[in-house]
């Protein structure tokens, strides 16, 4: 690797932007295309963001792979081929590089530089950051592209740290394969992380120990190799796909068509004919069968049925079956897509352990201590998600007007105008912050909405009187005229001009 740039004291940027995943990539493009100068900082060693980070066995996006990619050049996305229905994490990173040295990216982005403050000037109006390799950089405007789920939750279980074993996070793996042939495995969560790893973690594991405290929904993914026909579809509309895709709740899935009608007033038959559609088909349309699944508690309760029923079908040990059929409403938290989850409980030397009440009890130096028993384990994944939205935000010390700390602004749960902007933060914009649909859409076109409305906002800021900026009228007015006396300039070898070779 080469070595690391010396730390910067540059005090003239228009932006400065924290993270260089889809969000911070888009951004550094679209400010290098209004001619502003950008710096982004960004933790990691390379680009991707959540992509980088999240490497666990079996991650792969949950959002369609003709629809989960930036859409803002049509060559790039004519160009770029998609290998799967759904793309798994490695090609998802490839892509990411892809556009990294397409628009040559790389040049402007300070990389394993962790920003730890950003404080705002009021005399200069200026953003002042500084990170922990010794950059102190200032900016007219301050873009946190930190990713929603980028901060990872570790939950403080007594003994953490005493486990003598191996210990993973899903959300920080290592860059290095992890091999868990012949070794003991305990997972702990159920959420979209472990959903995804623990049927590639079973293949490997001697014995695979599952720590669930809540049950997840989880649909087939139905993952294939990516259709060329339906490849060649897509993209020759692929403006019209992308602008369907945007009248959706989650801007995405406009292909897949559904009846316009309720659960309600369908018949059990009915039920079971569109439900099984949806669950062959795959992926993320289930809770779209009816249209009111997410408004009517009794739709969601024939749909939660449903669902209870495959996992019973599917789950040969009647009491693992149980455990694993969610009781919370359908849909209210982000559904699962997976590759043979609930087949993986029927293996011989894969279990299933209830945690409630209790939770887990203790991490020991053997292993994990929980529903009363200890399982003595070699490695330990904790799939226990992340601090959603705020955590990568608040672990900067940002401070706006007057020394205001966001994290007291936000002692309250965080409030913004349009999960874009915060009160007393001036020139400050958070891509995809809490208040707007974020993690609940597809989030690359969440993404580009956000960095394009952030452009328009900073053109208008220079096409409008600036606060503060003296108020001149700077054009000059009649072209001939100028190009006349700028002729005569250049015929008089120059003169006047302060020009250095
Ligand atoms: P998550 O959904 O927050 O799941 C965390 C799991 O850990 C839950 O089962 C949770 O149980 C458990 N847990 C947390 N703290 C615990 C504690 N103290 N004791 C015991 N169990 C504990 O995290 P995730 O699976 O990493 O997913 C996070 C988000 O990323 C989701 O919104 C998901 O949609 C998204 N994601 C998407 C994809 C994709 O595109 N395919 C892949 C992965 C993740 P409780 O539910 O009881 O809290």
């Amino acid at each position: 690797m080469s070595a690391l740039p010396q730390p910067e004291t540059d005090i003239g940027f228009d932006l400065i932007i924290v993270g260089a995943g889809f969000a911070g990539m888009y951004m550094l493009h679209k400010a290098r295309g209004m001619g502003l100068r950008a710096r982004v900082f960004e933790a990691g060693d390379g680009v991707g963001g959540t992509w980088y980070w999240n490497r666990y066995p079996g991650a792969r996006c949950d959002v369609e792979s003709m629809e989960y990619s930036y859409q803002f050049s049509d060559d790039l996305q004519q160009d770029w081929r998609w290998t799967e229905r759904f793309a798994p994490q490695p090609e998802i990173l490839r892509y990411a590089n892809h556009v990294a040295d397409r628009f040559d990216l790389r040049a402007d982005i300070r990389f394993e530089t962790r920003v730890l403050s950003a404080q705002f000037e009021e005399s200069s109006a200026r953003w002042t950051v500084r990170t922990d390799r010794g950059d102190v950089v200032t900016g007219q405007y301050l873009v946190m592209a930190t990713g929603c789920l980028s901060s990872t939750n570790m939950p403080a279980f007594p003994g953490l740290g005493s486990f003598k074993g191996q210990s993973y996070h899903t959300g920080a793996w290592p860059h290095e394969p992890v091999d868990f042939t012949g070794k003991r495995v305990g997972v702990i969560g159920t959420g979209s992380s472990a959903i995804q790893s623990i049927p590639i973690i079973a293949e490997q594991a001697s014995e695979l120990v599952v720590f669930q405290r809540t049950a997840n929904y989880s649909v087939p993914a139905r993952n294939a190799p990516l259709d060329p026909g339906y490849e060649a579809e897509v993209k020759a509309e692929y403006t019209a796909f992308r602008e369907r895709n945007s009248q959706m709740m989650g801007a995405l899935g406009a292909r897949i068509q559904v009846p316009d009608r309720p659960a309600l007033s369908a018949t059990p038959e009915q039920h079971r004919q569109e439900f099984d559609k949806a669950w062959e088909r795959g992926g993320l349309g289930f809770q779209r069968s009816f249209n009111d699944l997410m408004i009517d508690s009794r739709a969601n309760e024939i749909a939660k049925s449903y669902v209870h029923e495959r996992i019973r079908a599917m789950v040969k040990d009647p009491a693992t079956a149980e455990l694993l059929c969610p009781t919370a409403v359908l849909g209210c938290k982000r559904m699962c897509v997976d590759s043979g989850y609930f087949d993986t409980f029927n293996l011989p030397h894969v279990k299933l352990v209830d945690i409630r009440p209790k939770g887990i009890e203790a991490i020991t130096p053997t292993g994990v201590r929980a529903a009363g028993q200890d399982f003595a384990l070699d490695a330990i994944v904790y799939a226990t998600g992340f601090d959603a939205m705020t955590g990568s935000l608040l672990k900067v010390d940002i401070r706006g007007r007057d020394g205001l700390r966001l994290a007291d602004a936000w002692s309250a749960g965080p409030r913004t105008y349009l999960g874009l902007n915060v009160a007393g933060f001036p020139n400050l914009f958070t891509i995809s912050g809490p208040g707007s649909p974020s993690v609940l859409t597809n989030m690359i076109v969440s993404i580009e909405q956000h960095v394009n409305w952030i452009g328009g906002c900073i053109d208008w800021m220079r096409a409008n009187n600036v606060p503060g900026k003296t108020r001149v009228f700077m054009p000059l007015l009649g072209f001939p005229p100028y190009v006349e006396r700028c002729n005569q300039v250049a015929a008089s070898g120059y003169e006047g001009f302060e020009l250095r070779a």
